[in-house]
């Protein structure tokens, strides 16, 4: 088998439990992430074309295209480096717009990928709940939940030791609705639609579960068999 990656692309409301099934699985397989928000920082500190280009956008007070953010994926696929073995490719929240979806459909085709949909789900009230406790830590930016594991607002970081645990300004309760109204706007007919194109290549997961026993369930399934374990 020629080494390659497979495609995951984790799709669900913020706080559906995706963020964490990513960084398990990069502890067991070997593996590579994406995620739009992080790239849009990566190439405006990189400064490159791509990324002045995404800095003008933003500093008209627009949103940022569907083009624009599928150039920003294309550009992470082919600037993976060829792996061992078999690996996986870890999608965060892309795509997120049925434009984006139509755009990666193409390119997916084109290039052959092997590839699958996880969605998530969890209800609006889980969302609410998980996300007013999470905590950040502004030193080394380690994610806590209140109450869990010494963590508390204020409180010293219990990672790093040195950081102060704070409340993102965006995981207020507004600051959710809003985002929450937009997934259903923009995110839900998509996945719609990708539930209906892609049906083998589509698995919900019930994010309401603890992480340790998503995680056992997704290792389960087959496209994990082939896969090269870590070396640590
Ligand atoms: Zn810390």
């Amino acid at each position: 088998m020629t080494p390659s990656y497979r495609y995951l692309f984790f799709l669900g409301k913020p706080a559906s439990g995706k963020g964490t099934q990513i960084r398990l699985l990069l502890e067991r397989f070997e593996g590579r992430t994406f995620s739009t928000g992080d790239a849009l920082k990566d190439h405006i500190a990189r400064g490159t074309p791509l990324g002045k280009k995404v800095k003008e956008v933003i500093n008209a007070g627009k949103l940022v295209s569907d083009d624009i953010v599928m150039d920003l994926f294309r550009d992470a696929a082919e600037h993976l480096q060829t792996p061992v073995g078999q690996a996986l490719f870890l999608v965060d929240g892309f795509p997120r717009t049925i434009g984006q979806y139509e755009l990666l459909k193409s390119y997916l085709a084109e290039k052959g990928v092997s590839h699958l949909f996880l969605y998530f789900t969890v209800e609006d009230t889980l969302v609410l709940r998980r996300l007013s406790g999470r905590l950040v830590c502004n030193g080394c930016f380690a994610p806590f939940t209140a109450g869990r594991d010494n963590a508390e607002e204020g409180g010293t970081c219990p990672q790093c030791r040195k950081g102060v645990l704070v409340r993102r300004s965006d995981d207020n309760e507004t600051a959710i609705q809003k985002r929450l109204a937009e997934y259903r706007s923009l995110t839900e007919p998509m996945i719609e639609r990708i539930a209906a194109e892609e049906q083998e290549r589509f698995f919900e997961i019930d994010g309401a579960r603890t992480a340790g026993v998503i995680f056992e369930e997704l290792i389960q399934m087959k496209p994990f068999a082939d896969l090269q374990k870590r070396r640590n």
